[in-house]
């Protein structure tokens, strides 16, 4: 028997794999339906991910996955994203041009000087970077670092960016959609060369929490999928986990023993439900690492369109939120005939003024926003929706890499314990490698106990050719 602690595209797809291989699972899932992360909303009829959610990978096998499970209601749609700064609607993905015109002689005189410094400092020996904030300053100079990168960062991140990691834009400079078309542009710039960009991605006809709901639909023809039923307490010996403690929102907590366990909770989640504690050390290890948590906020509008784009970014602090998209121009099942929605993403953090304030404040101050930048009249507006994620992104502040190390050496005794996901492994994963991660994880525990691993078949249907996703 083998647990799977949480429903997200990690969890699903290690319990989609066990029970090809025909092995006895049983997946717990705190929420009351499953998705995680990759849900889709359903209220009044209109339909909503937690921010866009786009499809794009390299790996064959997940598109073969995902094209199976959705046959049909998989869409392929157009991206076209823009930037909203300092008054102006800038077109993604930006010519390099974009990333100075506009800006004035001198000031583009400034951009262009940096960049030839930093060119020719190229060469020397300078002190390693560690932050974003000395990564992206070597790179680009000082002038397009404040111009374009700083205020965004910050806004996601909610720090600094001298104590946002550098391995994390190092390994994700495309991590964020629009760190992406920047680093594009200037990269392009100052000669040098990043990943392609694509022209579209895949995406479900009613929203992305397809996967997960079409995941759970085969798992369920052979194993039980426990929604609304949280994991309270893993109970372990030395060197293995044995049961967990489970509490429904309704009935008393039930015990599960089973032999293996995959986890997709947040790694700081499992260590504060390990039973006896974990070490001191290791909590205070877990108390240092951090999640940033997301507001949706939908504002749904009696008018067929708003705008024409997937995505808009805007990046400056005064605008209180980080990110909008309107479903309909990424589906048009995501509304009813005749109206559309707006979702507006809201970085921030458990506990801060942001994650503080009431849903109406949230409705009133996006409504305001938007309809002062210009996007519909109050009038227009029909309905809204609030929505809270506490853990939708790892925070990789300076350091925190240490701190996760102490945790997985820890967790590495439980020979019988798999770590999966984004929250689960600490990682920067998007949905394909959220997948991957689960089917990893799941093959390690089926090759242990001796089950064939059955593998997806790469599709027949041509693989889209697409850049290294990181959009979230
Ligand atoms: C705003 C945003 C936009 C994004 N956009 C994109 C995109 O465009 N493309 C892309 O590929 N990726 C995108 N991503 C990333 C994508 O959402 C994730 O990679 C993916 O959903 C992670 O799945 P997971 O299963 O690893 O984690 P999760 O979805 O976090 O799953 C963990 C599950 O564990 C459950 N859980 C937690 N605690 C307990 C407990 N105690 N007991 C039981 N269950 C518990 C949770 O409820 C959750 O369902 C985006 C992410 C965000 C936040």
């Amino acid at each position: 028997m083998i647990i799977v602690l949480g429903a997200g595209l990690a969890g699903l797809a290690a319990a989609h794999s066990f029970t090809r291989a025909g092995r006895q699972t049983v997946v717990v899932e705190k929420g009351a339906t499953v998705g995680g992360l990759s849900r889709t909303i359903l209220h009044n009829g209109y339909r909503f991910d937690l921010g866009g959610h786009r499809f794009l990978t390299h790996d064959e096998s997940i598109e073969a996955l995902v094209r199976d499970l959705l046959g049909a209601d998989l869409l392929q749609v157009p991206r076209k994203s823009q930037i909203y700064l300092r008054g102006r609607y800038v077109d993604y993905p930006l010519r390099p041009v974009n990333a100075i015109a506009g800006l004035g002689a001198s000031m583009a005189l400034k951009i262009l000087s940096d960049l030839g410094r930093e060119k020719i400092r190229g060469g020397w020996s300078r002190r390693p970077p560690v932050s974003l904030a000395d990564w992206v300053n070597a790179r680009f100079g000082r002038t397009l670092f404040e111009l374009y990168f700083r205020e965004y960062t910050e806004k996601v991140w909610g720090l600094p960016c001298d104590r946002v990691s550098m391995e994390w834009i190092a390994r994700r400079i495309d991590g964020l959609s629009l760190m992406k078309a920047l680093a594009h542009a200037l990269c392009k710039l100052s000669g040098r060369n990043l990943h392609t960009l694509t022209d579209g991605f895949l995406y479900p006809r009613l929203g992305i929490g397809q996967i997960a709901d079409r995941l759970c639909e085969r798992i369920a023809e052979k194993n039980p999928v426990w929604t609304g039923t949280e994991v309270a307490k893993l109970c372990h010996g030395d060197d293995r986990i044995d049961a967990v403690l489970l509490q429904s929102h309704e009935g008393a907590p039930r015990e599960l023993a089973a032999d293996h366990f995959v986890s997709s909770l947040p790694v700081t989640t499992l260590i504060d439900r390990l039973h006896p504690r974990a070490p001191a050390p290791v909590r205070a290890a877990a108390a240092r690492l951090a999640y940033r948590s997301l507001i949706t906020v939908t504002v749904m509008v009696g008018r067929e369109r708003i705008t024409d784009v997937s995505w808009m970014y805007l990046p400056e602090k005064k605008i209180p939120f980080g990110r909008i998209h309107e479903p309909t121009n990424w589906s048009r099942a995501m509304a009813p005939a005749g109206s559309t929605h707006l979702v507006a993403e809201y970085f921030c953090t458990r506990g801060d003024p942001v994650w503080g304030s009431s849903d109406e404040e949230l409705v009133e101050g996006t409504v305001g926003q938007l309809s002062q930048l210009g996007f519909f009249a109050r009038r227009e507006v029909t309905d809204a929706h609030v929505l809270r994620v506490a853990s939708a992104y790892p925070v990789f502040e300076v350091g925190y890499a240490d701190h996760l190390k102490v945790i997985t050496d820890y967790l590495n005794r439980f020979e019988n314990l798999q770590l999966v996901g984004r929250t689960g492994a600490f990682g920067y994963l998007n949905m394909d490698h959220a997948l991957a991660s689960g089917i990893r994880g799941a093959e390690r525990i089926l090759r242990r106990t001796g089950t064939p691993v059955l593998r997806p078949v790469p599709s027949s249907t041509r693989a889209v050719t697409l850049p290294e996703g990181r959009h979230a």
